[in-house]
């Protein structure tokens, strides 16, 4: 209970701003609580007027009936359009929020996990949250009016009141047992569902691959054994819901039956009138089925409302995920010098990075050389502060990383990789993305730079034409452009290329290699090459063997002083 209530308290802030419209849905339900409880009374009186030929009593019961559905109606419509509205305004809210914060999680906690716990939880768990202030209100409502005919039913006679009162204990009692059961099975049922959503989402990103490496069947066995999972446990908790709801409607026909012999046993001592029974009669359904149903409702609702809040929340606050943290040291524009002094980094257990140091000065164009998981892409992954280091210190321009904000560190250094992400929108759309306001002459010298711009022009729609989901519609090299586009839009001053041209052709790789020659000595490159053809101009060469640097120098120097560096060079002619 209290986590509810702090929940709702958390939830309600989000939808704040539509005060208005959770007020007017509020009053719209007491009205509909109002009608609910008089209607059935009317209609008592209307049965015992016919019954007693009294027809003008009749008519006019009729026509406060009518007044009364038509407001009814229309009560309907205020109730519905304000539920609407303050529904999708307070999960829009919550939506952003979620987005925001797993945009700040810490990598290592994103590594671990499928895009399914993310996706289930910003899409339908985030619904589930403001539905409660709809659904739940309307279940609240209803209960309302339920108690109202319960209050009514005491003031007509104690004896039903009594007997509804036993029997709706006995049926609260039932119910409280399905929540609880159905509860933990529905917790297992969501784990494995998230699980599900994570593998159909691999499904379609890694669509090509899977059809390439021809592991079809392999994929789909891991699927169905996903989906075999997920039906199991919907199973279980359909089944458990099932056995009581059927334990629940037996045990309410006994009670309605046993209702009809009371109501017979006080009509035939004239404990009661004709009409009171037919009123008792009329709210049974109100006072016995629907009371619970209208608790259990609620508490299911409520169930869900916890469960999506805490796994929502859950990002939000710091505690699941952790969040990335950053220093409040702000520096507008960087010179571009940087150094790493003795840096140990491991992503799990195994060390990576086993003492790394160097100092590269502002304007100079260093490479990085070496076996494949020698722990190249790591050191660029750390200067951008994707992972936090164990131990030793990073410097920009003599600042600590751990010092600096987020924005003086990733507004000043791009990198390029080899697998760019390319977002499913236009050209032109991918590369404001990284620069608000930018206009189309900039535009068009960032694609020339990066030899792109005549392909751009070919296409129908040209800077409009959509890419694809990841830039599918593009090759590898195309991609590369555009990420190489996209860094020179950037325009930081230290710039990271991580085997940035490996799927060009050599002749625009040559054009490239220009675009980044002619910035050399204005801006502090970094480059990961397999290509030791491409970086022999560089002004340093570091060799990385086994996340220690073995050799530093320039390509003339460690071709005669270093044999790695020479059995690196040498194996590729
Ligand atoms: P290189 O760029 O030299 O090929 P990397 O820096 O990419 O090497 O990788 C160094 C080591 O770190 C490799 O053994 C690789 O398997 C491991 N590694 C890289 N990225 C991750 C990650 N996100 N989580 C766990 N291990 C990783």
């Amino acid at each position: 209970m209290i986590e509810t209530i702090k929940n709702l308290k958390r939830v309600y802030q989000y939808g704040k701003e539509y005060r208005k419209n959770l007020i007017i849905f509020t009053i719209s339900s007491i009205v509909f609580i109002l009608i609910n409880t008089v209607v059935p009374i009317i209609g008592a009186n209307q049965l015992v007027y016919l019954s007693k030929n009294i027809y003008f009593e009749l008519l006019k019961a009729s026509i406060i009936i009518l007044i009364i559905e038509i407001v009814a109606e229309i009560n309907r419509v205020i109730l519905r359009r304000n539920t609407q509205i303050f529904f999708r305004g307070t999960t829009k809210n919550i939506q952003l929020k979620a987005a925001k914060e797993i945009l700040k999680i810490k990598l290592e906690d994103i590594d671990k996990r499928t895009s399914g716990t993310f996706i289930q939880r910003l899409g339908s768990d985030a619904d589930e949250m403001s539905k409660v202030f709809t659904r739940g209100m309307q279940y609240l409502t209803n209960i309302l009016t339920d108690i109202g005919v319960f209050i009514a039913v005491f003031f007509i006679n104690k004896i039903i009141f009594l007997f509804y009162l036993i029997g709706s204990l006995i049926l609260t009692i039932i119910h409280l047992y399905k929540v609880k059961n159905v509860n933990e099975k529905d917790k297992a049922y969501r784990k494995q569902r998230e699980k599900t959503s994570g593998l159909s989402s691999e499904l379609v990103r890694g669509i090509r691959d899977i059809k390439m490496l021809n592991a079809k069947d392999s994929f789909i066995n891991e699927i169905e054994k996903n989906i075999d999972s997920l039906t199991t446990s919907q199973f279980n908790m359909r089944n458990c819901e099932i056995n009581y709801n059927c334990a629940k409607g037996i045990t309410a026909a006994i009670i309605n039956f046993l209702l009809v012999i009371l109501l017979i046993y006080l009509l035939s001592n004239s404990y009661i009138t004709i009409s009171i029974a037919l009123i008792a009669y009329n709210y049974r359904t109100r006072v016995l089925s629907n009371l619970i149903d209208h608790i259990g409702n609620l508490l299911t609702e409520l169930k869900n409302f916890n469960l999506s809040s805490n796994r929502v929340f859950s990002i939000i606050d710091n505690e699941e995920f952790k969040k990335e943290t950053f220093g409040d040291r702000h520096i507008n524009e960087i010179k571009g010098s940087f150094e790493f002094k003795d840096v140990h980094f491991s992503y799990e257990k195994q060390e990576v990075l086993k003492g790394i140091n160097f100092k590269i000065e502002k304007n100079e164009t260093v490479a990085f050389v070496g076996k494949s998981g020698s722990g190249k892409t790591t050191i660029f992954a750390l200067l951008c502060k994707l992972y936090n280091i164990n131990s030793g210190n990073i410097l920009i321009d003599g600042i600590d990383i751990k010092e600096l904000d987020e924005n003086s560190i990733r507004d000043n250094i791009t990198i390029i990789s080899q697998n760019p992400y390319i977002f499913n929108m236009s050209i032109k759309d991918n590369l404001k993305l990284v620069k608000e306001g930018l206009t189309d002459e900039e535009m068009i010298k960032a694609c020339k730079m990066a030899y792109l711009h005549e392909f751009i022009e070919s296409l129908p729609e040209k800077y409009d034409t959509i890419v694809g989901e990841g830039g599918v519609t593009l090759s590898g090299g195309q991609r590369q452009r555009l990420a190489i586009a996209r860094a020179f839009v950037q325009n930081t001053k230290i710039i990271l290329f991580d085997e940035a041209t490996s799927a060009l052709d050599n002749k625009t790789q040559k054009y490239i290699q220009k675009a980044i020659n002619n910035m050399k000595d204005k801006y502090t490159i970094l480059i990961i090459a397999h290509r030791l053809s491409t970086i022999i101009n560089s002004d340093r060469i570091m060799v990385i063997d086994d996340g220690k640097i073995i050799a530093s120098g320039t390509h003339k120097q460690l071709l005669e002083e270093n044999k790695n560096y020479r059995d690196l060079y040498e194996n590729e002619y």
